[in-house]
């Protein structure tokens, strides 16, 4: 079938045609079991832990977890998550605000984000291996999403930490996650940066750009690795990607109920909606797509067109004002929605059915 526009790989697109219904999540989990171990090959001796929130579907994380060396973890409903599936594999908890039951969670390592925090840890009574989480005062230019504010700790919390340590609660590094979005040289600037400090084990974070203006322009996983190694100085250096690692395996399938033309602008309503992916309401970015003309209804023919999905907002938007040929019944499979997709989507909003989820097997 000849596609209206989009670069969707073939395959996927015959998988979005013989889809029982609309509107579904299709996961290609040999793309990502591909991606993932190119990533993990190009990393070397830097650990890859797999930061959850991103996208903690089983069957996503099944795939990442014949790779990763341990997941990371920010709640304790991720924490129950992922230990019941994979259990004995690494898991670091991290996250701002942790309860005392959090505290109390088995982990290989915990980030501590704050001296009362610590201080709380203390006081568990148990054994913990901790990560000082923190955000120094490092300019962090070109980035989607900086981490500052109420993340970690600045150096008087740090000093304040030190010498709470001891046999029990032992300090074995620092944690730093500065900023989402930067590409492999400009991260790599920034672990320059943070491995001044004198620890012999560093996690750096994730923030790994993914481009959803250029879906084919791809952080380079090979220079960083290579460039980490070079910085490494014999110390353990670990790296928490999300968005990098899974945003690419995921597309959200629809197909287009209404084509109409409001004060000269043309609209395509597609089956479910920003409920269902808000990545590209939150993000503010046309989300990538390719249509596929199954539909023989009423649409418009090369023009720009606004697609939009069935809540009563207008904030339910897909992509504005895409040159593209769309009618009726069209299939819409939008791409890059495997991260961040799905999982923070405000899905009773309207109570419309909720998508399926079909997955791409070896
Ligand atoms: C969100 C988050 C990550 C993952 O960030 P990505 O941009 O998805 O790579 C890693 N570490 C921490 C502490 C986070 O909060």
């Amino acid at each position: 079938m000849p596609k209206t526009c989009g670069s969707t790989p073939p395959h996927v697109l015959d998988a979005a045609l013989s889809l029982p219904g609309a509107p579904a999540y299709l996961y290609d989990l040999p793309a990502l079991d591909e991606h993932v171990a190119a990533v993990r090959r190009a990393l070397g001796a830097t650990e890859l832990y797999y930061a959850v929130k991103a996208n903690p579907d089983a069957e996503v994380l099944r795939v990442l977890a014949g790779h990763v060396d341990g997941f990371e973890v920010s709640s304790a409903g991720e924490h129950a998550h992922v230990t019941g599936l994979f259990p004995g594999l690494p898991v670091a908890l991290g996250g701002p605000g942790k309860t005392d039951a959090e505290l109390r969670l088995p982990h290989h390592r915990i980030h501590v984000e704050s001296p009362y925090e610590l201080r709380r840890l203390l006081a568990t009574g148990l054994e913990a291996d901790v990560l000082i989480r923190v955000n120094p005062d490092l300019p962090v230019e070109g980035a989607a999403l900086t981490m500052s504010g109420p993340f970690g700790m600045d150096e008087q919390g740090v000093a304040e930490c030190l010498p709470l340590f001891g046999d029990r609660v032992r300090l074995r590094g620092r944690h730093s996650h500065l900023a989402s979005g930067l590409d492999a040289t400009r991260l790599l600037e920034l672990a320059g940066r943070l491995l001044e400090c004198d620890h012999e084990e560093v996690n750096l974070g994730g923030g790994m750009a993914v481009s959803y203006a250029e879906p084919e322009s791809r952080f380079d996983w090979a220079a960083y690795g290579a460039g980490l190694e070079g910085l490494r100085r014999g110390r353990r250096l670990r790296v928490e990607p999300g968005r990098a690692l899974t945003a690419y395996c995921g597309y959200y399938v629809t197909r287009v109920v209404d084509v109409k033309r409001v004060r000269g602008e043309a609209y395509a309503i597609l089956l479910g909606g920003t409920h269902h992916l808000r990545t590209p309401a939150t993000k503010g970015h046309d989300q990538p797509r390719t249509v596929l003309p199954t539909g023989k209804g009423p649409g418009v023919i090369e023009e720009p067109v606004t697609f939009v999905g069935q809540l009563c907002t207008p904030k339910d938007v897909f992509a504005r004002k895409i040159v593209t040929t769309v009618r009726v019944g069209d299939t819409v499979v939008f791409e890059m929605a495997g991260a961040y997709a799905w999982n923070i989507s405000h899905h009773d909003f309207l109570m419309h059915p909720k998508p399926a989820f079909h997955y791409l097997r070896a």
